[in-house]
């Protein structure tokens, strides 16, 4: 297939571009850098089946050539307020890349008789009264909340998403993404993985946001790539959850960390963010994904944060 990625230099993806080219496919990369990193795309560089366009998918988009599939993943990711690579901080971005980028990426899988499939997020279920999360929860986000930017803007993209598929007839996916760690995070976006290995590694306390109890259960980039992979290639429309299930508070995950890099620094307690909408708890139910694309998570938070360490060691 010859496939567009948006937000191709960004964390995923990067890794979804290299996914897609080991499988034999043809790859246009887009991406405005707002968030991204060239370096994250530097080893393509020359490689015959890839191409990259710099674009905002905010502007109507063009595409020399023909496409088989779209996958759109450009858009802010970190909640951080203290990032300036935080959603918040960019929440018009936001807003355009979830809504007009959608627009703009569904009309091209339109205009090529493309297959689409839509980066969403676990955000879309808000701070969730349902736990485990399955994809049949509808979710409790604050419209006008901090975060509304990020969350409204991606539920409007499942439900533009759906609107194509059932009154266009397009070939559609979605899926919700759970926390995803790996290789290329920014280590200044903010979000808790990069945070705590970076403050580990320089020695310095690890900053918990409030008590500490709240949860959240972490995916390792490999794992959540062939998820997607293989929804890309299924016949299922509906949401699919794509995450690990294994959950931890955020202060057993800083003790991870700790034990991990054998250098015990000491926790430094923040304020609650709860207020602005951070969730109390997250958890992936994955039945959907087992029973449909036979995927599960093979890789544990252990494995999967030391084959993490060395990219943040080189690039500290
Ligand atoms: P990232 O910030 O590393 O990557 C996003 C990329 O999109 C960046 O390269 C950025 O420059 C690009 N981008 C943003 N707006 C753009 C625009 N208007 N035009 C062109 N490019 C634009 O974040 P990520 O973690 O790789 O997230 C990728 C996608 O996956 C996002 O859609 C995010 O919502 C979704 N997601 C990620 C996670 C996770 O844990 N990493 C969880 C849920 C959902
Ligand atoms: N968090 C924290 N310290 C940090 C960064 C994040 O305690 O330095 C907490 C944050 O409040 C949230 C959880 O870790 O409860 C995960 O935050 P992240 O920014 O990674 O993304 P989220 O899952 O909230 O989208």
């Amino acid at each position: 297939m010859r496939i567009l990625v948006t937000g191709a230099a960004g964390f995923l993806g990067s890794h979804l571009c290299d996914h897609l080219l080991e499988k034999g496919h043809e790859v246009v990369g887009m991406d405005n850098f707002i968030t991204g990193r060239a370096e994250n795309l530097a080893h393509l560089s020359g490689h015959q089946r890839f191409s990259f366009i710099r674009h905002d998918v905010s502007n109507f988009i063009f595409v020399p050539g023909d496409l088989d599939a779209v996958m759109h993943f450009a858009s802010p990711a970190s909640p951080n307020p203290h990032s300036p690579y935080g959603y918040v901080n960019l929440p018009i971005q936001t807003m355009k890349a979830g809504a007009l980028g959608t627009h703009n990426t569904l009309g091209v899988a339109k205009a090529y008789n493309a297959r689409f499939l839509l980066a969403s997020t676990s955000e879309i279920y808000g701070d969730p009264e349902v736990h485990p999360q399955d994809e049949n929860y509808w979710g409790r986000v604050d419209p006008v909340g901090e975060r509304s930017v990020y969350d409204e803007a991606k539920r409007f993209a499942e439900a533009l998403t759906l609107a194509y598929h059932r009154f266009h007839d397009i070939d559609t996916r979605i899926v919700r993404i759970f926390n995803t760690y790996g290789p290329r995070m920014r280590l200044d976006d903010g979000r808790v993985v990069p945070n705590f290995i970076k403050q580990a590694l320089q020695g310095k306390p690890l900053t918990i946001y409030g008590d500490g109890a709240q949860t959240r259960s972490f995916c390792y980039v490999d794992d959540l790539i062939e998820g997607i992979y293989r929804l890309l290639l299924s016949d299922e429309h509906r949401p699919v959850n794509i995450g690990n299930p294994h959950e931890i508070s955020i202060l057993e995950f800083a003790e991870v960390i700790n034990i991990l890099l054998e250098n015990l620094v000491p926790l430094t307690m923040l304020p609650d963010r709860r207020g602005e909408g951070d969730p109390e708890r997250r958890r992936p139910d994955i039945s959907r994904a087992k029973e449909v694309l036979g995927w599960e998570p093979v890789i544990g938070l252990e494995e999967g944060l030391r084959k993490t360490l060395p990219y943040f060691r080189e690039n500290l």
